[in-house]
């Protein structure tokens, strides 16, 4: 395959751009090489400077439940957009985002928009802080809830992939306030909670966690953290960035049953435009400026461009779900995948293990069962990277990280499948004769 453009362009990009890229993990540092630029996208495939072809499986980190340049979204952006790019002033397309997240997500009963879901974590965080009047936090290894200083600890995705074990530049003192238990370790946990009880403002955990490869949840252990926050008035926050939307019309609490009190929202509400959104009972909600007195703000917050997309997509979404129970059939896809990649393995006698749930999963070159964190870093990241080039190489694009999670899209139909199987089993053949 030919590169030359994106190397070119990729050398140019690093005179200006700090490693050439604009958030960490698109630089391919950890696979090596060169990220191809990308010129376009339509459905579920990307093209590259160079000409070259891509069946996506990134779909920009989870956004793009819909694929590339929907044309419903992109005709709803273009409409907007001739009205004027933003106001700062309220508009009504806010509101009707505001009631489709409340109405799906069950723990939302106010919402506030915000443009990332680093921003929505932290808002969510200060919230909490100043709901309870404590300041501690408690996460879990090798989840990511952006780069806010307090959740820069053993976080999972770009930090796990550098192998940063946090970061220079969030303060000691800070980073004290953050309290670390494994995931899925329900007895850690909970004795973590009863020592901390008075200091805990939040627990805040991904429900399925997204960021060091896909795990899914023991139910017991999101009962768990039900039942030990609401005892002590600890805020519980499920960071729903990815899976809200993505799961389900109501996400990862309403496919599991678990209510949170705060919930974090991005990715998939944005459509593919900046937006994200925090929101939860009406009760703790109403502690934010103006009503209340917690501060926060956004000079683009509730952006008519990015509104309109989100609303677009959920429209869309909620129609396909009606009509043909698209998150059914997203799931059903993703078995298929599986049960391919398994067939793959036992003709190649390989005992890799691949995670997923919904229309996201993870392949970890490891034999054993991926849990958590410690789990998930036994991965041959090695063979990874040689697997990833293998399949970029046969036109598959995916996340350049062990750590990172691979999404289908309602674009993604049978035949994208069969030539992921197909590719999937030479790339995998190539390793073994390696
Ligand atoms: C992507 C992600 C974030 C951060 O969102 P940004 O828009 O990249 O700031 C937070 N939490 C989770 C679970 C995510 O996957």
């Amino acid at each position: 395959m030919k590169l030359e453009k994106s190397k070119k362009l990729f050398e140019e990009a690093k005179k200006y751009i700090p490693g050439g890229v604009n958030s960490p993990v698109r630089a391919f540092k950890s696979v090596g090489g060169t990220p191809p630029f990308i010129v376009k996208g339509k459905g579920a495939y990307i093209y590259d400077e160079d000409g070259n072809r891509y069946i996506d499986f990134v779909s920009s980190w989870g956004p793009l439940i819909l694929g590339h340049a929907n044309d419903e979204i992109v005709k709803s952006i273009e409409e907007t957009a001739k009205r004027g790019t933003s106001f700062g002033a309220p508009t009504q397309l806010e509101i009707k985002l505001a009631e489709k997240i409340v109405k799906h997500v069950p723990s939302v009963e106010k919402v506030r928009l915000v443009n990332s879901g680093t921003e929505a974590t932290m808002s969510a965080i200060r919230l909490a802080r100043g709901y309870t009047k404590r300041n501690k936090v408690l996460k879990f290894e090798g989840c990511y809830h952006g780069h806010f200083d307090s959740f820069l600890i053993k976080a999972g995705s770009g930090v796990m992939t550098f192998s940063i074990p946090g970061t220079p530049g969030v303060p000691e003192d800070f980073a004290k306030l953050t309290l670390l238990a494994p995931y899925n370790d329900i007895k850690t946990t909970k004795k973590i909670i009863e020592e901390n009880e008075k200091d805990l403002a939040a627990v805040i955990v991904e429900p399925v966690a997204g960021n060091m490869g896909v795990i899914p949840p023991k139910i017991e252990f999101l009962k768990m953290l039900r039942e030990e926050t609401q005892k002590r008035g600890i805020i519980l926050i499920f960071d729903e960035v990815i899976t809200g939307f993505r799961i389900g019309l109501g996400g990862a609490q309403k496919h599991f049953g678990i209510i949170p009190d705060l919930t974090t929202l991005g990715k998939i509400i944005g459509g593919g435009l900046p937006l994200a959104a925090y929101g939860g009972k009406r009760e703790i909600m109403d502690h934010i400026s103006p009503v209340g007195d917690v501060y926060q703000a956004g000079t683009l917050s509730g952006n008519p461009l990015a509104v309109s997309a989100g609303l677009k997509t959920i429209e869309i979404l909620e129609k396909l779900e009606k009509e043909e129970k698209i998150y059914e059939k997203l799931s059903k896809n993703m078995e298929k995948v599986a049960m391919g990649i398994e067939e793959n393995f036992k003709k190649l006698g390989l005992k890799f293990k691949f995670n997923h749930i919904g229309s996201m999963g993870t392949l970890f070159f490891t034999e054993e069962d991926v849990v958590d964190f410690k789990s998930a870093s036994k991965s041959d990241t090695k063979l990874f990277s040689k697997y990833f080039h293998n399949m970029l190489e046969e036109g598959i694009y995916l996340p350049p990280s062990q750590f990172e999670a691979m999404f289908l899209s309602m674009e993604h139909g049978e035949w994208e499948i069969e030539k992921f199987l197909e590719k999937n089993f030479l790339s995998l053949k190539k390793i073994k004769g390696a």
